[in-house]
């Protein structure tokens, strides 16, 4: 209880400082995410992310996917710049507008999705890795022996084995051992995501207990990958924005779950996303 008290007083001062909406706001205030993902089958993951990184206020949000899923996306969010895109070389141009670039939402594992996290990885803009991406990176082909300190990995309890070629069980018993032991081998930013999170960076671990197990289903993870970017967007530090969005991200679940675990959607989670950052 010590500790999420801790935590609670951090999230309240962590949300004040996203940019304020004044009468003068403009939209390159609120920074450009994109996310990369979606590959066949997959589509959906890619565009719960970019939503919930619009739910989450940036100013434009863009998304490079598979051309089977662009129509899709722009009917559900018109507001979503869809790209489509069939290789890496094709991603390359649109790599260079985004302000933070989050990739792994349904990225697949197939030679389409390696060479976008080729690209990708090795973009200017800060980064989010989820998913794929980060069982892509476990395999040690593509981004060999990279670090990076302007990118946050967010695996679950299977991607934190793969990343460090332990059981999921290893990882179970010890779950801030392997958060930290994959922020040593990766740098930047680790959140282990579960039924509690832990968040390892260069300064430290934060536990953060919060979303309940309504959230057991698919996509809730790509949203939590929405959200972190978007507040990296915003202008907020890394280990700020992970221990923020993980924070939204629960209580979001939270909040939906008062109609009830069973049945909780990710999509669920999006109008409260908004709510709390208001
Ligand atoms: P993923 O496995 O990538 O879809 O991510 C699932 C998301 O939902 C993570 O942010 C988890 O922390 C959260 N989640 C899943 N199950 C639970 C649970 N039992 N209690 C709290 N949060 C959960
Ligand atoms: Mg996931």
């Amino acid at each position: 209880p010590q500790v999420q008290g801790m935590l609670l007083r951090h999230t309240a001062e962590t949300l004040a400082r996203l940019p304020a909406r004044t009468a003068d706001s403009y939209k390159n205030q609120f920074g450009h995410v994109m996310i990369v993902g979606g590959d066949h089958g997959f589509g959906g993951a890619a565009m719960m992310a970019a939503e919930a990184a619009a739910r989450t206020g940036s100013g434009l949000i863009s998304l490079a996917t598979r051309p089977e899923h662009v129509v899709a996306s722009l009917t559900r969010r018109p507001e979503v710049m869809a790209h489509p895109v069939v290789s890496g070389q094709e991603l390359e141009p649109l790599l260079e507008v985004p302000s933070v670039i989050a990739v792994g939402p349904g990225l697949g594992r197939s030679p389409w999705s390696e060479q976008l996290l080729a690209r990708a990885g090795r973009a200017q803009a800060a980064l989010v890795l989820d998913a794929d991406a980060l069982n892509i990176l476990a395999g040690g082909r593509v981004l060999a022996g990279i670090k990076r300190d302007d990118w946050v990995l967010t695996p679950h309890i299977g991607e934190a084995a793969r990343l460090l070629q332990i059981s999921n069980a290893e990882v179970t018993a010890d779950p801030l051992a392997a958060a930290r032991a994959i922020q040593e081998k990766f740098s930047g930013v680790v959140i282990l995501k579960g039924a509690g999170t832990v968040i390892a960076h260069r300064d430290g671990t934060d536990v953060i207990n919060t979303g309940n197990p309504g959230m057991a289903s698919g996509g809730m993870g790509d949203l939590l990958t929405g959200v972190i970017a978007s507040l990296i967007g915003q202008g907020m530090t890394l280990p700020a924005a992970a221990r923020l969005g993980v924070w939204l991200h629960g209580e979001a679940g939270n909040c939906a779950a008062a109609d009830g675990q069973r049945g909780l959607l990710a999509t669920d989670l999006l109008p409260h996303i908004r709510a709390l950052v208001d």
